[in-house]
């Protein structure tokens, strides 16, 4: 283990905690007696991540949470109240004020914003709460939430506060005057001192700002403290609002949403990826704690954390395209099958999407499979997809409607993370879906033989050996030869025809019925099918090329009929008629060589990426 202090974070905030020392200008807020007394020379950071690390420097130290209040309470009202509701009474538009103007916004008779006192009082009035008491009990829990641990209350703030507000008695008057309060005006503007005495340290502020980063979700102790639809409105107006008349350059400099306090807290928010905190008492002329927002302007330049640094360019997130006349479903298909696929294969086309989905990501898909006239069955394998957006969704849905209106079918191979999977769910409904390409593969080649009248054949319908793929074409002695050695055997629906491992017992070739090769997963369980393989067609060939046990559980699909020829009847064979031997042997390494042409046929599509 390496000490602490060699984490490079640990490191950062060290050396910004040791530069932002020499600053000693500003001075410590005075107007609410309480707070005079902080000691000037305090200076605490905190970094929390969305896993709930959190990195710390310099002085922890209580501290009441005053104006960082805000923003947290503004969630938890747009939360319990809903956004219409809210927003009907506290605006979202910068005042060029003070944060204690005693003004409202004279065109819409709303307060201005909720970063600014008249609006924080008003939304502290609209948290869930039959009565003042139990509203308070909400933003105390709600802030607590927020931390991830049980907040107090320092009471001698608050009544120095109550005591002193009295220009906050002066905008809460203004409120109610404009209808935006109820009559009981004091309990309300005594609700909101008690939130601004809310105590907390640097520690608490990075986890709070953290959680609004996380989407709502508190990293520390996974709960849902707000909805994820209301955190762009927090994180809005704190970006545009949470500093003061220093909020356009804050932005232009530290290029994160945040709030600032007159107990010389500042939290910042990196969304999807952290929480940021710092605090000392002395306040610059706008009111911001003069080492706070020289930590945050160096750690943001440091670590290039602005929102608005030109971002990396979104590629397309199509990784491969491949038809059907080169790449095939796993499943074994009759020789007449196989010639319509080669022939019309190109009518099947699959676009495998990987990584994250936006509108950047998609765009190009949409162009692309638009341009394809040949295109008649669409597989759109999103297995590989991690995210996807409402763009993203939003263009998928527009092509596939539009796919369908040419009489074009789409299949969706969904993505096996769970999130986007959910979120592909809403996607055309009506599309059939599969857990992987090979499924739609197999699906479209299925439509596109039916259409040209070569549907699997039926179970009652015996494929005699003479016309089995295997032996197709070999001179009738021979197949007379191998046909008075094979033994017939039923399988019912759903029997295990051999297991993985089992001793070899001779090459089967299907009659009627279907069955499925699998095997088994090593590590995380589970089986993965291999092919099925319908009748017409063999299996378990290398039983007589090597003799060595079962690479591949076969299992009976539906009822089915086998010809089996045993390692000793092949021998037999062998001696009784070394021609029909040779020529098994031939075919034998035919289609073993197919399917390896088909492999890498496969494996070479992959380089297209
Ligand atoms: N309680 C303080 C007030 O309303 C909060 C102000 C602030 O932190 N900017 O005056």
């Amino acid at each position: 283990m390496h000490p602490a202090a060699a984490n490079p974070i640990h490191r950062l905030l060290d050396e910004v905690y040791a530069e932002v020392q020499d600053l000693d200008d500003g001075e410590v807020a005075t107007y609410i007696p309480e707070l005079a007394k902080a000691d000037p020379s305090i200076c605490g950071l905190a970094v929390a991540t969305l896993d709930g690390d959190v990195y710390t420097a310099g002085d922890l130290v209580p501290f009441t949470i005053q104006s960082v209040s805000k923003p947290f309470i503004y969630a938890l009202a747009l939360a319990d109240s809903g956004p219409e509701a809210v927003l009907a009474k506290v605006g979202a538009e910068p005042t060029g004020d003070p944060f204690n103007t005693i003004s409202l916004d004279d065109l819409t008779s709303r307060a201005h914003n909720p970063m600014v006192n008249a609006g924080a009082i008003v939304t502290t009035t609209m948290v869930a709460g039959a009565t003042r008491e139990e509203q308070f009990e909400r933003l105390l829990s709600g802030l607590s939430a927020f931390a991830g641990r049980p907040l107090t209350v320092d009471e001698s703030v608050f009544e120095s506060e109550s005591a002193t507000g009295h220009r906050n008695r002066a905008i809460a008057y203004l409120m109610r005057s404009a209808g935006l309060l109820d009559e009981d005006v004091e309990q309300q503007i005594a609700n909101y001192f008690r939130q601004c005495s809310v105590v907390v340290t640097a520690r608490d502020l990075a986890v709070m700002t953290a959680t609004l980063a996380n989407a709502g979700v508190n990293p520390l102790t996974g709960v849902e403290v707000i909805p994820r639809d209301v955190v762009a409105s927090v994180l809005t107006v704190m970006a545009t609002c949470g500093m003061y008349d220093y909020s356009g350059e804050w932005l232009y400099r530290v290029g994160l949403p945040a709030k600032s306090g007159v107990s010389g807290a500042v939290g910042a928010v990196l969304p999807g990826q952290l929480g940021l905190a710092a605090h000392s008492p002395r306040l610059d002329p706008q009111g911001n704690s003069v080492r706070g927002v020289a930590a945050c302007e160096r750690i943001s330049e440091r670590l290039g954390l602005h929102l608005l640094l030109p971002g990396e360019r979104v590629r397309s997130s199509l990784r491969r395209t491949y038809r059907a006349d080169t790449v095939r479903s796993r499943r074994l298909r009759s020789q007449a099958q196989r010639g319509v696929l080669d022939a019309h294969g190109a009518e099947i086309v699959a676009y495998e999407l990987g990584g994250d989905e936006g509108f950047a990501a998609v765009e190009p898909l949409v162009r692309i499979v638009l341009e394809d006239d040949k295109a008649r069955w669409v597989v759109i394998d999103m297995r590989r997809v991690t995210r996807i957006d409402r763009a993203a969704l939003a263009l998928l849905d527009g092509l596939i409607s539009q796919l369908t209106i040419d009489g074009g079918v789409v299949g969706i191979v969904e993505p096996r993370s769970q999130g986007a999977r959910v979120a592909v769910r809403e996607l055309a409904p009506r599309c059939p879906r599969f857990s992987d390409a090979d499924g739609a593969l197999e699906w479209a080649e299925t439509q596109l033989l039916h259409e040209h009248g070569l549907d699997d054949a039926l179970p009652e319908e015996l494929v005699p050996l003479a016309e089995q793929d295997l032996l197709r074409g070999l001179p009738e002695e021979i197949v007379t030869a191998i046909e008075t050695r094979i033994v017939t055997k039923v399988f019912h629906a759903g029997t295990v025809v051999f297991e993985e491992g089992d001793e070899s017992d001779g090459l089967y070739f299907v009659g009627a019925g279907q069955v499925a090769a699998d095997v088994r997963l090593g590590g995380r369980g589970g089986r993965r099918r291999l092919s099925t393989i319908a009748s017409g067609s063999s299996f378990g060939e290398l039983a007589l090329v090597d003799g060595r046990p079962r690479s591949t559980r076969i299992v009976a699909i539906e009822p089915t009929i086998c010809f089996v020829l045993s390692p000793e009847a092949f021998s037999e064979l062998w001696d009784a008629s070394p021609e029909a031997c040779a020529s098994l042997a031939m075919a034998i390494a035919r289609s073993l060589s197919e399917r390896l042409r088909y492999s890498t046929a496969d494996v070479a599509s992959l380089e297209q990426v």
